[in-house]
């Protein structure tokens, strides 16, 4: 089976490099499958799971928006945050829905509800990839 390298880089620094047969990620315009051979292209993440297919296994990243950057053996992602299940932790992204939510349901008019909307799926998005 042809693969692809797919590397995922944060401001923080490189998170994972490796071969996959093939990249599921979420554009802001719809959803993306990239195979090897796949056209050049660059495009805008939204806070979602890319999912890395090799053989029966696939692995899930947590990204927080970012871009996408596809060649034809290679795929990079430059997200604002990149985490694989292992590194989330839990607790946090509970304890941050729980506070996004409280600002989303509260009345005070300084509450910047775009920001709390964002921190809510940022929390989802990584309680999801570890279920
Ligand atoms: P929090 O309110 O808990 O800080 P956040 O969504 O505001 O969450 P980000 O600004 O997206 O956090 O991320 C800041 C840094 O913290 C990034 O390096 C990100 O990978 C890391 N991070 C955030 N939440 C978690 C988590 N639950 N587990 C592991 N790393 C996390």
């Amino acid at each position: 089976m042809k693969t692809l390298t797919v590397s995922v880089v944060t401001p923080d620094g490189p998170v994972m490099e490796d071969s996959f047969e093939m990249v599921s990620c979420k554009a802001e315009y719809g959803e993306l499958g990239i195979l090897p051979g796949h056209i050049p292209l660059v495009a805008p993440l939204s806070i979602s799971a890319v999912r890395l297919k090799r053989g029966n296994d696939t692995e899930r990243i947590a990204v927080s928006g970012g871009f996408l950057e596809v060649r034809p053996d290679k795929v990079t992602i430059l997200a604002q945050s990149a985490e694989q299940p292992s590194d989330i932790d839990v607790e946090r992204a509970e304890q941050s829905k729980t506070r996004a939510k409280q600002r989303l349901e509260s009345k005070q008019s300084d509450i910047d509800f775009q920001r709390a909307e964002l921190a809510l799926k940022r929390a989802m998005n990584r309680l999801d990839i570890t279920r």
